[in-house]
């Protein structure tokens, strides 16, 4: 399997230098040239596997240089333990038509665990087979406004041969996310909070990247930098995996029949997530629509309505801040995606443009592709808040502030298109990562300390708050830097 570059089809790679190199050096995004399929037959195997088996099989497509023995080995490292349940995920059913496909059961109770578990793996084994990598520590830097930085963490520690070095917003974050980041555990991890907003710490991070100078006297060290953010292929991959074996569980329980189509619903930021149950859809996964549920920055459903992609908006910080986002840097790919065969030289005109002026407009063949594999909408505050509220007094169910988006998108689907299809809903948080936002949701004032709202919304639920969360109370704090954003520099030189 060859790979390129969404912004030149001259570039050919292999998937070990994707993943390592994280982009291209003019910008794009890395791709696959082609998709490779998955039969029915193929699906209806799967029912019978784990889910580390589930993923060597569907990542085999993927990963071609990649040995056998290197692919399952990476998969059981990262799927077989550290997991809260059995099956590495967990499908709970709402009512006859819609399930929650959860995927926060990993070490740091949100969906990132799914790739970031399995991303070091792939990073290291990579490295071994480029030429220029060899021998070279690599040097992950991730800036987050929450969720990635954890689970970067967490899957990087104590991997040999790397470090992993994290920056987030001093005050950009929930008490929840920064404990369980200054509470890291292992050698090999760095966190350090930032004076100013996430955008500061992306354009930090992004200028350590650029700078030449640094990258030089990293050279001499014999390290080179890396990136953890979805835009790097090894992140993505490892997402394709969990649509086609939630089919495939649904399949084997008899819930559906095989070849069956169903809908995904999935809250979106990045785009990353729905964007590989696009490929899971292209690669012949029975998907009817892939529904894009947004919150109130809601530039995606003005996207996929009209076609014209402008973030010249007001940014609202929401209870589901993971979905913060005005600039999704996954969509290129899907853009790539639907050029295939017909050479698309206006992609890299419409990147360019999003640059400089904040805004594009597809061409009629995307926006036509998109009407057809595609619904987007958005959900309010209040009734993000609602969802949770409603769904747990109806069915028991307590959700996450980023699946309540996803859920009230489902019901304005179902409503407005009266399709009846069998749904997926993709749940990405453990509601306890949230726990002030989603205790207030039932009209309850949250106590300063999250602890103490977390126990008090196991009471009102009947509900437990993950291990993992628990845990963080008793540790020691280690880091307690905060630099301003022109500080971030000597932090890598220091490491
Ligand atoms: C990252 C994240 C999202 C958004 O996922 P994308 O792949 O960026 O679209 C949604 N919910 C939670 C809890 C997240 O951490």
């Amino acid at each position: 399997m060859i790979y390129t570059s969404t912004r030149n089809a001259g570039i050919q790679v292999t998937s070990a230098y994707a993943i390592t190199k994280g982009l291209s050096d003019e910008g794009g995004l890395f791709v696959p040239s082609e998709i490779p399929d998955i039969s029915q037959d193929e699906i209806a195997a799967l029912g019978s596997m784990s889910y580390s088996e589930r993923a060597f099989a569907i990542l085999k497509k993927f990963l071609t240089d990649f040995t056998d023995d290197e692919l399952m080995e990476a998969v059981k490292s990262a799927y077989d333990s550290g997991f809260a349940v059995p099956d590495t995920v967990q499908i709970a059913q709402l009512y006859p038509d819609c399930y929650i496909l959860e995927l926060f059961h990993g070490p740091t109770c949100a969906f990132k665990d799914m790739a970031l578990q399995l991303l070091p793996h792939l990073m290291t084994i990579s490295a071994k087979k480029c030429e220029n990598m060899q021998g070279n520590k690599i040097a992950v830097l991730c800036a987050t406004s929450g969720d990635t930085g954890k689970a970067a963490l967490e899957g990087f520690r104590d991997v040999a041969g790397t470090s992993v070095t994290v920056f987030y917003p001093e005050d950009g974050v929930s008490d929840m996310q920064k404990r369980q980041m200054v509470t890291q555990e292992g050698g090999n991890v760095h966190v350090c909070a930032v004076k100013g907003n996430f955008d500061d710490c992306q354009t930090g991070v992004k200028e350590i990247f650029g700078d030449k100078e640094l990258n030089g006297y990293l050279a001499g060290k014999s390290m080179v930098l890396s990136s953890a953010n979805s835009i790097n292929w090894g992140r993505l991959a490892p997402q394709i995996v969990y649509y086609i074996s939630a089919y495939a569980s649904l399949l084997a329980e008899g819930e559906i029949e095989a070849g069956e189509e169903i809908n995904v619903c999935v809250p979106t930021g990045n785009f990353g997530n729905i964007l590989a149950a696009y490929y899971a859809k292209a690669m012949g996964l029975p998907l009817n629509k892939l529904i894009c549920a947004s919150n109130s920055n809601n530039i995606l459903t003005d996207f996929i309505t009209t076609g014209v992609y402008n973030r010249n908006r007001d940014f609202h910080t929401t209870m589901s801040p993971s979905m913060d986002i005005l600039i999704s840097s996954n969509l290129e790919r899907l853009e790539y995606h639907y050029h295939l065969g017909s050479n698309c030289k206006d992609l890299s005109g419409w990147h360019k443009k999003l640059n400089e002026q904040g805004c594009y407009e597809v061409n009629d063949l995307v926006k036509t592709k998109i009407a057809k594999d595609f619904y987007g909408n958005w959900c309010s505050e209040a009734d993000t808040a609602a969802a949770i509220r409603n769904v747990f007094d109806k069915y028991g169910y307590l959700m996450d502030t980023h699946t309540a988006v996803a859920f009230r998108v489902y019901e304005k689907y179902r409503k407005e298109t009266g399709d009846q299809t069998k749904t997926i809903i993709a749940s990405t948080a453990s509601p306890y990562k949230f726990c002030s936002a989603v205790y207030q949701a039932f009209g309850n004032a949250p106590d300063a300390d999250e602890f103490i709202t977390a126990r008090r919304l196991e009471e009102l639920t009947n509900t437990v708050m993950p291990e993992p969360l628990i845990k963080t109370q008793s540790l020691p704090v280690r880091f307690r830097d905060s630099v301003e954003t022109s500080e971030m520099i000597n932090i890598i030189k220091s490491l």
